[in-house]
């Protein structure tokens, strides 16, 4: 039988990074069995769906080139099936309408309560109640009274619930709507769901679906259900921890690549393999080795996995990226500005594009100052020598590339008789800010002659301007 699987996000605001690792493990499952993956936007919750919502959920995942074999399905295009396996369920004597008012249904839970008993509806109206004016009823499950609901998860293996601990489930809303528990399993029964795959915020879900299975004479899937992604704080993650949304991840200039590798490991191992390709992904994934406990969300490691990527890259992949970051700190470059050459530079020293752009600032802003520690350390008189060394050198250059420039620097380092460093310090901090810039004279070839000259003669200012 071909295997088939599904996500199926509510629209109610953006897709977090646990919804997109539960789609990447449902994709992957599906992929490397040959099966199909579905997606269907659960939107019966007609309050709190909206279709910016649902676009956003659409964007992530094709930002994260994420796509989907059939759908998307909308569970409101489906009322009507909903309807008529409720007119079913009713027909066979599985559901039956309750018109206890919430005032009833409060009034039963705080006795239950106060003796003690787990909440739960007591079952006035399965046992046959008249209509009562003015209430519109729900419609209520037949949960059976006897035995109990045995499965299999894939993640948390044999899971048994006593059928008296599960009361009699509302599937139809007093306004015709399906609740999620009835509506979830007409749909996976529908589209032949093989594998639900899911977060274990829904594990107490389950026996009450497969009760509804059963009574509609539909074959169960396999579950997989999936811990929680934690903060560092061992706390359910939340924006208090961060970013949560997929999207916030594409604006702070990580790679899709490197976020989806990022999740297939959180929760997921293959020994100590960090780095997968989507084809080793697909190749290795396995419930069998998605932890039990709660997968705790490392940025940290996410950073280093992206820079990681960012090095692998061709620096043509990254250059309309980085050009996004770019625009975003009000940086436009000229239409013939070498950017890959810039990228190229700045790959080995950036985790992020985000980051990357922030490195490559001082090439197109003028600089806003030096770096404190830096200049107070280098910037002394004693730099204004080699620093003019340096001008002569370089205004007489007439190839200016790298290596002349290199050359150049070495000149006055020999000429001078004074370290490396005596030089070359002062001269990057005077023209690009500080001292974390890439190799000098690459820096130096692509800043351009006239405007490291410029930057020289106003770092030499600055020095003379201290000595007064
Ligand atoms: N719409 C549900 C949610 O977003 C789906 C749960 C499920 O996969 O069954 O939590």
């Amino acid at each position: 039988m071909a295997i088939r699987t599904r996500f199926a996000p509510s629209p109610t605001g953006y897709l977090h990074i646990g919804g997109a690792r539960t789609a990447l493990y449902c994709w992957l499952f599906a992929q490397q069995k040959g099966g199909q993956y579905v997606l269907r936007i659960e939107d019966t919750d007609q309050e709190r769906s909206t279709q910016e919502s649902v676009d956003a959920i659409l964007d992530s995942f094709n930002w994260l080139k994420l796509g989907w074999d059939e759908g998307p399905f909308y569970q409101t295009q489906r009322l009507d099936r909903y309807q008529a396996v409720a007119k079913q369920l009713i027909d066979n004597d599985l559901a039956y309408w309750c018109y206890c008012s919430k005032e009833e249904l409060d009034a039963k839970r705080e006795a239950a309560m106060a003796a003690k008993q787990k909440p739960r509806y007591d079952g006035t109206c399965r046992h046959g109640r008249e209509p009562v004016e003015g209430i519109k009823p729900v419609l209520r499950f037949k949960n059976p009274t006897e035995g109990s609901v045995v499965f299999e998860d894939l993640v948390y293996g044999r899971i048994e619930v006593s059928n008296d601990e599960l009361d009699d489930l509302v599937i139809l809303r007093p306004d015709g709507m399906p609740t999620y528990n009835f509506a979830v399993v007409v749909d996976d029964m529908d589209m032949n769901i093989t594998h639900v795959v899911r977060g274990d915020d829904h594990i107490n879900n389950t026996p009450r679906q497969i009760n509804l299975y059963k009574a509609l004479g539909a074959e169960l899937p396999t579950f997989a259900h999936l811990p929680m992604i934690l903060g560092k704080d061992g706390k359910r993650l939340s924006k208090r921890h961060g970013a949560v949304s997929v999207m916030q991840y594409f604006d702070d200039g990580y790679l899709p690549e490197a976020l989806l590798n990022y999740l297939v490991r959180l929760g997921w191992s293959h020994g100590d393999q960090e780095l997968f390709s989507v084809e080793e992904m697909i190749e290795k994934f396995d419930f069998k080795h998605v932890g039990r406990g709660g997968a705790t969300f490392d940025t940290d490691k996410l950073n280093w996995i992206n820079g990681q990527y960012i090095k692998a890259a061709a620096p043509s992949q990254l250059v309309s990226l980085f050009k996004q970051q770019l625009v975003k700190r009000d940086i436009s470059a000229p239409d013939d500005y070498p950017m890959e050459v810039l990228v190229e530079l700045l790959q080995p020293r950036s985790l992020t594009l985000a980051e990357m752009a922030s490195n490559a600032e001082f090439f197109f802003k003028p600089l806003a100052g030096y770096d404190e520690k830096a200049a107070n350390k280098n910037l002394k008189p004693a730099a204004i020598a080699p620093l003019q060394a340096v001008r002569a050198k370089f205004a007489a250059l007439s190839n200016w590339q790298a290596e002349p420039i290199h050359t150049a620097i070495t000149e006055v380092v020999d000429e001078l008789e004074i370290g490396f460093g005596k030089v070359a310090l002062p001269t990057r901090i005077v023209t690009t800010g500080g001292t974390a810039s890439p190799e000098l004279d690459q820096t130096l070839a692509l800043l351009g002659q006239a405007e490291t000259l410029a930057r020289i003669d106003a770092g030499i200012a600055y020095v003379e301007g201290l000595e007064s």
